[in-house]
């Protein structure tokens, strides 16, 4: 595609501003029950309440990340582990896990600059974030940086092979430690290349780790579309949808960047085989909704993928595990 016709459908401060968006939806959520998070109202300055239908989507993404995230924490646990956040946000993960003492040896977020900038600027001035990066932790609001002994937040665009690969050094990041690597609705907003060149950058730099993605698929019904011209309206197009427009199209993406295993499943199967069963009772009953085909079109059109690389044969257990979930209504 010509720059320009991509340049048109997305520019840069409309995808940043999807991360206030997603940050006002799990305030949404936490106010409502759904899910704990004491930090997410530190990042939103005008809070929002979302339909029940949205609520929900957010939950089972936070459920579905969280149990992976902790499969992979609790996997050889007395192990040295790193998470890398790609397109972080303001996500809140890392205060969540500091809170409940499970947070891993090095936690590393990355970012454009005008958002890292506001991050930093924020964990510095809250007590309750700032106490939660050490003592000893940097900040630079200028750079958009913090470099604490077990977190960093540093500026990146994710484009840059070269300066991803200086941050990593920069962020201490071990390439032989066991590595969980985040990508929640950030590869879908780049150019396919560059979708292509993290992968395998990540595949060739990290030899035991699992990437986590959650983000858009099946770009060509009438509810893909409409989704589709929802966000190019707003100058934040989904430039990397065609190019992987199923959930076999996902796992091939990581396949062929030399991942040794991929698995990718639609957000509706997700919610109802992976999901704890007890956890969707608890929060069906939060918020009652009749749309159910509204609610099934919005899960078939998110999906979670994850891929791996298992050089110190850890994660044969990891993943999905139809069992989990499987005995409960889905709706
Ligand atoms: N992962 C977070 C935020 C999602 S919003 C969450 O799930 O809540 C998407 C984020 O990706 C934004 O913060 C945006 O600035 C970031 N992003 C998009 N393209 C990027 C790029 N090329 N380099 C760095 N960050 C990028």
């Amino acid at each position: 595609m010509a720059k320009n016709a991509a340049d048109a459908r997305s520019n840069t401060a409309a995808v940043q501003a999807t991360n206030d968006d997603a940050s006002a939806s799990k305030l949404s959520c936490v106010k409502k029950g759904y899910m704990r998070d004491d930090f997410i109202h530190l990042f939103v300055r005008r809070p929002v309440r979302r339909s029940p239908i949205i609520n929900r989507g957010y939950f089972a993404r936070f459920a579905a990340f969280r149990k992976l995230l902790f499969q992979f924490l609790n996997t050889d646990d007395h192990t040295r582990k790193q998470v890398l956040s790609l397109g972080a946000g303001f996500d809140t993960t890392y205060f969540q896990l500091q809170e409940e003492g499970k947070a891993p040896y090095l936690y590393v977020e990355l970012d454009f600059q005008e958002v890292t900038s506001k991050k930093a600027a924020l964990i510095e001035f809250h007590d309750e974030l700032r106490e939660k990066v050490g003592a000893t932790a940097s900040f630079s609001r200028e750079n958009g940086e913090v470099l604490g002994d077990h977190y960093k937040l540093l500026p990146v665009d994710l484009r840059d092979i070269q300066r991803l690969t200086d941050v990593i050094a920069l962020a201490n990041l071990d390439p032989s430690l066991p590595t969980f690597i985040i990508a929640e609705c950030v590869l879908i907003y780049l150019d396919p290349e560059s979708s292509r060149s993290i992968v395998g950058w990540a595949a060739k730099t990290f030899s035991t780790t699992v990437f986590f993605l959650y983000e858009q698929i099946h770009p060509d019904d009438a509810f893909g579309e409409q989704m589709i011209r929802n966000l190019e309206y707003r100058g934040c197009g989904l430039l990397g949808i065609h190019a992987t427009p199923t959930l076999e199209a996902k796992e091939r993406l990581f396949l062929d960047q030399g991942w040794q295993r991929a698995i990718a499943w639609n957000m509706l199967r997700v919610y109802s085989e992976f999901i704890d069963s007890q956890e969707r009772h608890r929060i069906q009953r939060l918020e009652l909704f009749d749309e159910f085909e509204e609610w099934h079109m919005m899960q078939e059109h998110y999906c979670v993928a994850y891929a791996i690389n298992d050089a110190l044969a850890m994660f044969q257990n990891f993943g999905f595990h139809e069992k989990d979930g499987s005995n409960a209504s889905s709706t």
